[in-house]
């Protein structure tokens, strides 16, 4: 029995042949993607990397993978070599936003499309897509976090206050800025009717943010401001941390002061649900973070690879938001998800994010 027509296989062939024909050598040529990340310091970039890879070469696609550790310079250079390399497009994760101005114009005057990945890129217009979280969501979400835990809404009623210290993110990334906005939307009603207290008085980003996202320096300014400001009996009671690696810095500075976890530690905030944080989660010593699934900011900034290279057309759910100083670049922006020890099993495990293994 054949149900085949007598017709078909001659004019599949005919059409195979014509395709082919029609194809120009250099598009099958594979096509090489340089994929700059900020550092390895931290665990979510180097998921970053391994999940970009991944994807990407499941699609065909030849992967440079170059991590900057944290070095502006370096990752000038390693944008500039993969220029020179014959990158067909660029995904940039910048350690400082601003500072690659100029490889970026030399990746745009060479016709090579770049993507910024996580973290905008400043102040160019050799910037075609932006694959992101929402940044002042995240901040959102951490205020809203210790509005409720803190049960802030009845707190003036109630005749409570709480001490608040904030531990904000590196000046050069636009990212932080977004999450200050954020936090702030949400606790500053609550500095103002003095149901928070910032016994530092350091609530401005000018004062909170930390160059680099560093632990060592977040540490530094926690013990600082245990010493200066919490010295006569003075209880902190929150620390409002916008990145995991800070949270840890506070910490190691709040036993250094004579805090100890269990009753009267802190409500220590964070981000990225890095596996210590997650563990640090369960065992008391910090109360949330924030889950960024960096395997679906992967798949978004894949669908923008192809799109500049193969003229698809991306999905994108943000026209307005992030604007670079010389353009508003459409933008994916993924959605944060509060994690604590309530939810973590779901959210993290259940998710294949980590094993339960992992957390042990
Ligand atoms: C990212 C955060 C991360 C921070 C420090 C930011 O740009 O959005 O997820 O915690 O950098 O690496």
């Amino acid at each position: 029995k054949n149900e085949t027509p007598a017709t078909e296989p001659a004019s599949t062939s005919e059409k195979t042949e014509k395709e082919e024909s029609k194809k120009p050598t250099q598009e099958t040529k594979v096509k090489k993607i340089g994929v700059a990340m900020p550092t390895q310091s931290s665990q979510r970039w180097i998921q970053d990397g391994d999940n970009m890879k991944k994807q990407l070469e499941a699609l065909g696609y030849e992967v440079d993978l170059q991590y900057a550790e944290d070095d502006v310079q370096a990752q000038v250079s390693q944008i500039e070599n993969l220029i020179t390399n014959g990158a067909d497009c660029l995904v940039v994760a910048a350690v400082d936003s601003s500072a690659l101005v100029n490889a970026l114009a030399e990746a745009k005057t060479n016709n090579i499309p770049v993507i910024a990945y996580d973290r905008l890129l400043m102040d160019t217009d050799a910037v075609s897509y932006y694959a992101t979280f929402d940044n002042e969501g995240v901040g959102r979400v951490i205020g809203e976090y210790i509005e409720e835990k803190m049960n802030l809404k009845t707190a003036a009623d109630e005749g409570r206050t709480y001490n608040i210290e904030f531990f904000m993110g590196s000046p050069d990334d636009n990212n932080a800025v977004f999450l200050d906005n954020g936090i702030h939307k949400v606790l500053d009603p609550y500095l103002e009717s003095g149901v928070l207290v910032c016994q530092s008085g350091q609530t401005t980003f000018d004062k909170t943010n930390t160059l680099r996202w560093s632990q060592e320096t977040a540490q530094k300014r926690c013990e600082d401001i245990l010493s200066g400001f919490y010295g006569d009996g003075e209880h902190l009671d929150i620390i409002a941390s916008a990145f995991d690696g800070l949270s840890y810095g506070c910490s190691a500075a709040l036993v250094g002061a004579g805090y100890t976890p269990g009753e009267g530690w802190p409500l220590i905030t964070g981000q990225d649900a890095e596996l210590m944080a997650t563990k640090n989660i369960i065992a008391g010593t910090q109360a949330m973070s924030i889950f960024k699934d960096t395997r679906v900011l992967a798949e978004k900034c894949v669908t923008m690879v192809q799109a500049v290279l193969e003229g698809a057309t991306p999905e994108i759910n943000d026209e307005t938001t992030y604007n670079n100083n010389v353009l508003t670049v459409p933008s994916y922006l993924c959605t944060p998800v509060a994690v604590d020890a309530e939810n973590y099993e779901e959210i993290l495990i259940q998710s294949s994010y980590y094993t339960a293994d992992q957390l042990k």
